[in-house]
């Protein structure tokens, strides 16, 4: 299976992959995390895992457990790291160590080298009693934290031997270990993400009563207010004056996210009224719809206020779309400014990009094309296989 991204990036490419797991073949690899579907990082792991296995690695992956308060802490907790802002009551500290060390019988920590993904089972670091390697694997900005949050993950963090960040700017000079950036990446040769039959796109169109004849506006993502789904409705209603278009916004559940059903109320009242918006919940491992309504959008949105990196922008841009995305995160790695989409502030902003694109299908194929080049050179899982693959060999050095 590894072998059919030859096509994809040649050669010499998957050859060096193979060069550099060969040294670190004789570890073991454990991945930690707080979920196993919903978000982009069980969608990188799901993907990831079984490559890294195919190319002879050790590699696991658990999952920690928690309740619905320790949920709620690491919620608030994500939100204060990257909106700068928070109101923490002093026992959420004490929720989230409990549940490191309830987790103590469910994740073994004996593993050569840890990845712990985001801050969610960042402390488990404090039960470390070997000299194996730990890696805090980022996937949000903590570039401008809520200080009292932040200095008490710092503590945990400070105990890794390195950290792994999406984007440059969210490096931090107040933790003295290796940082590397790592950006995400999207596996072309998913169901989310290969090239599917147009009959089958127009199947799934039907099924979920979108009219495949009236240009489709489309954003992915969770129910969560850093997407600004509230923003995604203003920019479509102020562009639908100009512009006949129908609005898809698709969101999933995550169990870590308990959030999501607040905003998901609050969207479906600002959407009432309005025939031409689809509003979806689907199932986690929705794969091949999600792929549909991508590849059948005349403009991917992703008009997050805060973002990690936003694999749904890489995921439209391979489909050829041009993306409208919030200028934040690790959105502009991705969306460069009138080449491969545009960036916007505002809900102005978007709804202005919107008509643009859906009034020039030129300008729209051409930012496509340079979309999809983009994601081939830089954010394709074969690319992230190799970093993470020469970190292993780095800090197990
Ligand atoms: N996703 C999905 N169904 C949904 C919403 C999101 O499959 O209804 C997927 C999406 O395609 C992407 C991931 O979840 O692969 C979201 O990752 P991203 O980095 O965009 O955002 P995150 O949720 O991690 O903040």
């Amino acid at each position: 299976m590894i072998e059919k991204y030859v096509d994809v990036i040649g050669e010499d490419e998957l050859d060096a992959i193979f060069k550099i797991a060969e040294k670190i073949k004789d570890l073991s690899i454990l991945h930690v995390n707080s979920t196993k579907a919903g978000g982009g990082v069980a969608e990188i792991l799901n993907r990831m895992l079984p490559l890294m296995k195919e190319l002879g690695l050790n590699v696991d992956w658990k999952v920690i457990r928690g309740d619905s308060e320790f949920f709620n802490v690491t919620k608030s907790f994500h939100n204060a790291l990257q909106n700068g802002i928070g109101n923490i009551p002093s026992e959420y500290f004490k929720i989230y160590d409990k549940w490191q060390e309830n987790n103590l019988s469910e994740i073994p920590l004996d593993y050569d080298i840890m990845f712990i993904h985001d801050p969610q089972p960042a402390g488990l670091i404090k039960f470390k009693k070997n000299n194996n390697k730990w890696i805090w694997r980022c996937h949000i900005d903590i570039s401008n934290p809520y200080p009292p949050v932040w200095d008490f993950l710092r503590k945990y963090i400070s105990q890794y031997d390195s950290v792994i960040i999406s984007v440059p700017s969210f490096g931090r000079d107040d933790i003295e270990i290796p940082q590397f950036v790592i950006p995400p990446s999207i596996d072309p040769l998913s169901v989310k993400n290969r090239k599917i039959a147009e009959t089958t796109i127009l199947r799934i169109l039907y099924k979920f009563g979108i009219n495949p004849e009236k240009p489709l506006v489309t954003q992915v993502s969770r129910f969560d207010y850093a997407k600004d789904p509230l923003g995604v409705l203003q920019a479509y209603k102020l562009a639908k004056r100009h512009v006949d278009i129908q609005l898809l916004y698709v969101g999933s559940p995550a169990t870590d996210d308990p959030e999501g059903e607040k905003v998901y109320n609050e969207v479906v009242k600002a959407s009432e009224g309005d025939k031409d918006i689809h509003l979806l919940m689907l199932p986690p491992y929705s794969d091949l719809e999600i792929n549909a309504f991508q590849s059948a959008s005349s403009v991917v949105m992703q008009k997050s206020i805060k973002e990690g990196f936003g694999l749904t922008v890489s995921e439209a841009m391979w489909k050829r779309k041009p993306v409208i995305g919030g200028n934040t995160g690790g959105i502009p790695l991705q969306v460069i400014n009138g080449v491969t989409g545009f960036l916007v502030n505002s809900p102005q902003g978007a709804a202005h990009y919107i008509i643009y694109l859906i009034r020039n299908k030129e300008v729209r194929n051409r930012l496509g094309l340079n979309a999809r080049e983009h994601v081939r050179r830089n954010f394709l899982i074969t690319r992230e296989l190799r970093d993470y693959v020469m970190t292993i060999a780095y800090v197990s050095n």
